[in-house]
């Protein structure tokens, strides 16, 4: 199969076979430690090198549908990111599966299950989002900030950092994790805006932006780091509406004076300002770190393109003291 094109939808298994196509066989199956969008993921043991691993199932629908595109953007991005804080895809490997090599056109269509590798970690942030020392938010915060600036530096978006898809191993290691939702990204490109879980959803997002950037991942950065400080998640918004009237309660109502062109954004109109209009995010954090307080005011900037960027959050004062 080596250097065939796959139809579109299939998947290349000779392309993202980082190590061969080896079988699930060679892993031990320990426990079922999570359920993703495409399907479970389990612990597993390798049984060669005897290396724990997380082995994320990839349910194909009888090969009917062809491979998920979401899957295969997110393979295609952690073959290349590189980086201690980002979770390492180490290979894939597939179990057999009927009916595939017969012949004809459909020849690449694999239709057993297949596996993502991972290495293995060993909880998710979510665990110890509302009971970490401040010490260990500001490593847990700076490693965050590195992982997300190496993915801006190289053109690409998360669109759902959360607690959950934040791992944690050997200690306080965090490693950036589920690329489902993540993409390239280009300044003049056009996404869809339904991307992020609501409570850490940006406000461009919610106002029905589809051309953004890096900032979308800073507000979610930003709502991470004041949910260690409060213990409590800041915007636990059940819909999009009430999403939105959390934000402007604490973050004050947006205008073109405070956010230039916002009111050119499709759901703009339907919005109605919330008292009080003015910020006083500040006031809800009075008894915190000052620091950490400067660096959440400023990521969670209304306007995007005053938020601060992951580069510049990383030299902020709350790092140096
Ligand atoms: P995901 O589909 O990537 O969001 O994974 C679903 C759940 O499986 C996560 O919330 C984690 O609890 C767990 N999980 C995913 N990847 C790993 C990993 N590399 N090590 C340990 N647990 C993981």
């Amino acid at each position: 199969m080596a250097g065939e094109e796959a139809p579109p939808g299939a998947l290349n298994l000779a392309e993202y076979a980082l190590a061969g196509a080896r079988t699930v066989d060679c892993f031990r199956r320990i426990r079922k430690i999570g359920e993703g969008t495409y399907g479970e993921v389990f612990e597993a043991m390798d049984i060669i090198t005897g290396e724990r691993a997380a082995l994320k199932k990839i349910k194909l629908d009888d090969g009917k549908e062809g491979f998920p595109r979401q899957i295969l953007r997110e393979i295609k991005l952690l073959k290349k990111l590189d980086h201690e804080n980002i979770i390492r895809l180490k290979e894939i490997v597939v179990s057999p599966g009927p009916a595939h090599g017969t012949g004809g056109s459909d020849d690449h269509m694999y239709r057993g299950d297949i596996y993502m590798v991972f290495e293995y970690m060993d909880h998710d942030l979510k665990k110890v989002l509302h009971h970490s020392t401040p010490s260990q938010v500001k490593f847990y915060m700076k490693q965050l900030l590195e992982g997300l600036h190496y993915c801006h530096v190289n053109n690409v978006l998360h669109r759902d950092i959360k607690g959950a898809n934040l791992l944690i191993s050997g200690g306080n290691l965090l490693k950036i994790a589920d690329f489902g939702l993540a993409r390239p990204f280009t300044r003049d490109g056009s996404f869809t805006n339904h991307v992020i879980t609501l409570w850490y959803r940006p406000p461009e997002l919610l106002l029905g932006a589809t051309n953004y950037a890096e900032a979308v991942d800073i507000w979610s950065v930003g709502c991470i780091f004041a949910e260690f400080l409060l213990r409590k998640p800041l915007f636990p918004g059940r819909t999009e509406q009430e999403q939105l009237s959390k934000i402007f309660e604490l973050c004050g109502f947006p205008n073109e004076e405070n956010w230039p062109g916002v009111s050119k954004l499709p759901l703009y109109k339907t919005i109605h300002p919330v008292t009080p209009t003015k910020r006083r995010l500040r006031d809800i954090f009075q008894n915190f770190d000052c620091h950490a307080v400067e660096l959440i005011d400023r990521m969670l900037i209304l306007n995007p393109t005053q938020r601060i960027s992951a580069q510049d959050a990383l030299s902020a004062a709350y790092f140096i003291h």
